[in-house]
């Protein structure tokens, strides 16, 4: 079994054949799948596929990308994260690949979510994208380590995932990994232990090799995997076993809610 960590399912692209996506993850042994709001306004579409599919988890935050919603506080991130099926608070982090100007508001969001990770006892789904000091930076400076979560769509160097696995972050690889110039991401995803793994899509973007340019989806995860698992020389199923085991052991998710 395989569980995509992080996907978009709300998004246009998915959400006009939900069934035909699901049907395509039970077809791969793709058994659960994480939605992850990427701000307030769609967050009700974010939680109306978790409710509508048993084994489809939520998370809830605005994305470091996002300027045109409301900006939450974190009492308000708490409030939604007491839903049963929001596993995690996020996606959040930096991202100074499109900022422009002053990106200062960025970061005040980025301690907002993870003060609201800690009141919630809930874990961090965390982007970061050239940015990767001054997230460490806040992560420690905001005590991230206590609640721990995840590095998602990891694309920066060990030190950085060293850094961040010994804050309690595991890091997740995405259909990036199965590219064939991204040498220094594989050459990461040997180094990383295994059982700090997880493995995602953030589909619909990132479709890895042989989709690459298409419209991602979950079933995809599988081939995230199977790089995983050619890269550290092991069995694909010791990488669905450990990324799973791994999954609900983070997200406190309980297998019940498999379809
Ligand atoms: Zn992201
Ligand atoms: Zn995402």
């Amino acid at each position: 079994m395989f569980i995509d960590s992080h996907c978009h399912l709300n998004f246009p692209e998915l959400a006009a054949d939900l069934g035909g996506v699901t049907g395509a993850m039970a077809a791969n042994k793709v058994t659960h799948a994480l939605c992850v709001s990427v701000n307030l306004e769609t967050f009700p579409e974010v939680l109306a596929v978790a409710e509508r599919f048993p084994n489809v988890f939520a998370s809830t935050g605005v994305h470091p990308d996002d300027r045109s919603g409301e900006e939450p506080d974190a009492a308000r991130l708490v409030k939604l994260a007491s839903h049963p099926k929001v596993v995690a608070i996020g996606e959040t982090g930096l991202d100074y690949y499109r900022v422009e100007g002053d990106s200062e508001w960025q970061r005040e969001r980025f301690r907002t979510h993870i003060r609201a990770a800690r009141q919630a006892g809930k874990p961090l789904i965390i982007h970061t994208r050239e940015a990767a000091a001054d997230t460490i930076r806040i992560m420690q400076e905001e005590r991230a380590a206590e609640i721990g979560g995840v590095m998602h769509c990891f694309t920066e160097t060990a030190e950085v995932a060293w850094q961040a696995m010994d804050m309690n972050f595991m890091i997740s690889f995405s259909g990036i990994v199965t590219f064939k110039n991204a040498t220094a991401l594989k050459d990461v995803a040997r180094k990383v232990p295994l059982e700090k793994m997880l493995i995602e899509t953030d589909s619909p973007y990132l479709a890895p090799v042989p989709y690459r340019g298409k419209i991602n989806q979950p079933a995809y995860v599988r081939f995230v995997a199977e790089e995983i698992a050619r890269l550290k020389g092991i069995s694909i199923e010791s990488v669905a076993e450990a990324t799973s085991t791994s999954f609900f052991r983070l997200f406190k998710a309980t297998r019940q809610s498999e379809a």
